[in-house]
């Protein structure tokens, strides 16, 4: 992966630096635009730090022996946020991120002692929606992190889709990402990318991770139906629907993996990964995610028409044998309208995105990485 442009605060004085920063197999190196190395971080030492707005993300590290000094660095670039994600295991920042993991691993041992009581009396899919709230929010995101991979080796062969860069149409969607994340009040932060695929499909994960296949793009008529779907990933992620799958599918082994801190390349992720790209959601958690979407929308920009409509049009024709938006979403009239219900007499606020951003957001595949 090529170098990318960042912002680099060093934590001591107040100034803003702009940086070039690149990935390597022992960590993340930022570069001055002179191109002299400013700093090397391991992967080990990078944290997240939370509440970061856009498509991307900024991050600190765990300071060094005898320094005190708290460096950030934001990057906008969400694909080079995703692949750092994948890397790195980005968690909580400060002594705030400590507590709260001390706090996590007390509740998980009580979750795992409490599954194992009640998967007897309940049931897995009961026991999921019900130890899910539990699930502390920077667990979540681990695993949404150590599912990213999965689902791009999962869709696209072992080198992985591609994530689209074309400028004009990341920004365009990080615009749109940004107003409906600030809407939305989550517990994660949104990560969303658009995926070199054919494929007409959309799907959420775990810990604020979407996607958004290029296909879909391209089958939609207008901004409305893509931020219509947008909106409705959103819903699945402020419900935890794909966390709640996540239990449900990787079972104990999951969670008693999680207890114990360790998630990467564990089974129960694959086996979790692979159940949530080729199975539905129920129709309740559907519903649930179209209300969210059109509420999102009413407020934050948007047609709700959008949403109602795509299932139309992604039913059009529907290649034989590849996964749509609409396998995992399977539509009824009953869904439409329920969807016009829910918007009617609303007024819409603002366009999803301009004449200008939906043309960008179109050609946004033009460029890969
Ligand atoms: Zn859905």
């Amino acid at each position: 992966m090529p170098s990318i442009s960042a912002r680099y605060y060093d934590g001591i004085t107040s100034r803003r630096q702009a940086v070039e920063v690149s990935l390597h197999p022992e960590g993340l190196a930022i570069f001055s635009g002179e191109g002299f190395v400013v700093a090397r971080w391991p992967y080990a030492a990078i944290r997240r730090i939370e509440g970061f707005r856009g498509t991307g993300l900024a991050i600190t590290r765990v300071p060094e022996p005898g320094s005190s000094a708290e460096p950030r660095l934001e990057v906008d670039d969400p694909a080079f946020a995703a692949e750092l994600s994948a890397r790195a295991p980005l968690s909580l920042t400060g002594a705030e991120g400590g507590r709260r993991e001390r706090r996590s691993v007390v509740l998980w041992a009580l979750a795992a002692v409490v599954s194992l009581m009640g998967l007897a009396y309940w049931g897995l899919p009961a026991l999921a929606s019900s130890i899910a709230p539990l699930v502390p929010a920077s667990v979540e995101q681990r695993l949404g992190a150590a599912m990213d991979p999965q689902v791009r080796t999962e869709f696209g062969g072992p080198r992985g889709l591609k994530t689209c860069s074309a400028p004009a149409g990341v920004a365009a969607l990080a615009d749109l990402v940004g107003r409906y994340e600030r809407a939305a009040g989550l517990h994660v932060p949104l990560t969303v990318v658009v995926l070199d695929s054919g494929m007409v499909n959309a799907f959420a994960l775990p810990g604020g991770y979407i996607y958004v296949m290029r296909g879909l793009i391209d089958k939609a008529r207008g901004p409305d139906e893509v931020a219509g779907v947008l909106g409705h990933e959103i819903g699945h992620v402020r419900h935890r629907h794909g966390l709640q799958a996540a239990i449900q599918s990787g079972g104990l082994a999951f969670l008693l993996g999680t207890v114990f801190g360790d998630f990467a390349g564990g089974t129960a992720i694959l086996i979790a990964s692979r159940t949530l790209l080729s199975s539905a959601f129920s129709r309740d958690a559907e519903r649930q995610a179209d209300a969210f979407g059109v509420d999102l929308m009413l407020r934050a920009g948007g047609d709700p028409e959008g949403l109602a409509r795509f299932f139309r049009i992604a039913g059009a024709d529907g290649m034989p044998g590849v996964l749509t938006w609409l396998n995992s979403h399977p539509a009824g009239p009953e869904r439409e309208a329920a969807i016009r219900k829910l918007a009617e007499n609303k007024p819409v606020v603002a366009p999803a995105l301009s004449p200008a951003q939906w043309q960008a957001l179109r050609a946004i595949c033009s460029t890969t990485s």
